[in-house]
């Protein structure tokens, strides 16, 4: 299916005859200058106790906007800021806005975990470790309210030195959470070689749960695996009530999704979950 829409994954554009050459292009600069005048968003999706319906969590997600304001969905600029070496200042700019919005709840009585995703290639990055240690220092974050989501892909490269570097991240505090799980190689030996917090279901197996049986057998599954090695359980997409009872029904404690809510601009995300004070708007001081 990824393969069939390939052809049109960076027809974000109204003039359909753009060349998808010309679109990459138009992204990268846009995507350079957000950088360079640091206007990258970060939206925040609430992840909750399905249980309890309570606040357990917020996933910060990058959202790049076009020339008329529209976002441009990170499924069309992160694999280009990839293969440009962007996603160093990228995920650089990211962390600090997820670090800053944590400290600021945190401060205001109200602390909220904050998960920022993280791309294979900024482990390359022999920096990795010190810029997060930077971050939580710079934005005097405890590092139990920063989580990062990593896939598959990402712990593949470098086995050992990824280890390394997570088990330093894990040390100080951060918690580590394996991302869109199920999908890609899902490679049970990762489960034991990486120090790992979290497991997130990958959302097309919420998605068909409720009518393929194999589907919600193997979220049963991998619900009883993440509780028997003892790590956290988060499902992705939960659209619908009806998805909801189905993984409650299964003893699924977490998880996100439209039914709660999209991923939401900061001040969105505070007037809804916090009461707290709307951020002071910095770009007009
Ligand atoms: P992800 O980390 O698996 O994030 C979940 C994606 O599912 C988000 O898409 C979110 O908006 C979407 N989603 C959440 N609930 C629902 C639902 O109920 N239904 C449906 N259909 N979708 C839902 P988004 O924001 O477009 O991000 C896509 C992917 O881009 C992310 O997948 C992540 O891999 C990557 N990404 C996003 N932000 C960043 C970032 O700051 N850095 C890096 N490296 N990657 C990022
Ligand atoms: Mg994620
Ligand atoms: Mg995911
Ligand atoms: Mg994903």
């Amino acid at each position: 299916r990824a393969k069939a829409l390939g052809r049109n994954r960076y027809c974000y554009f109204s003039d359909e005859l753009q060349s998808e050459v010309d679109q990459r292009f138009l992204i990268e600069r846009l995507l350079k200058r957000a950088i360079e005048e640091q206007t990258l968003e970060v939206f925040f999706q609430p992840k909750h106790n399905l249980i309890t319906g309570k606040l357990v969590g917020a996933e910060g997600l990058v959202r790049l906007r076009d020339e008329n304001n529209r976002i441009i969905p990170p499924d069309a600029f992160i694999p280009l800021a990839e293969e440009t070496g962007l996603i160093h200042a990228l995920g650089e700019q990211v962390l600090h806005q997820c670090c800053s919005a944590a400290r600021r709840w945190l401060l205001q009585g109200t602390p909220v975990k904050v998960g920022a995703n993280i791309a294979a290639l900024q482990f390359s990055n022999d920096q990795f470790y010190l810029n997060i240690k930077q971050a939580l220092h710079t934005h005097q974050l405890p590092a139990q309210w920063l989580e990062l989501e990593l896939t598959e892909s990402a712990l593949m490269h470098n086995f050992d030195e990824t280890r390394g570097i997570l088990q330093k991240l894990s040390d100080i505090g951060v918690s580590i959470s394996l991302d869109d799980f199920g999908t890609g190689y899902s490679s049970l030996s990762y489960l034991r070689f990486f120090p790992l917090d979290v497991l997130k279901v990958d959302r097309s197996f919420i998605k068909d749960m409720l009518d393929d049986p194999q589907a919600k057998n193997i979220v049963n599954a991998i619900i009883h695996l993440a509780h028997s090695l003892n790590l956290q359980l988060v499902a992705e997409g939960i659209e619908t009530k009806a998805q909801l009872e189905s993984l409650r029904n299964l003893g699924c404690q977490e998880g996100q999704g439209y039914f709660y809510s999209k991923p939401l601009p900061l001040q969105e995300f505070e007037a809804r979950y916090l009461l707290i004070q709307p951020v002071p708007d910095t770009k007009a001081l």
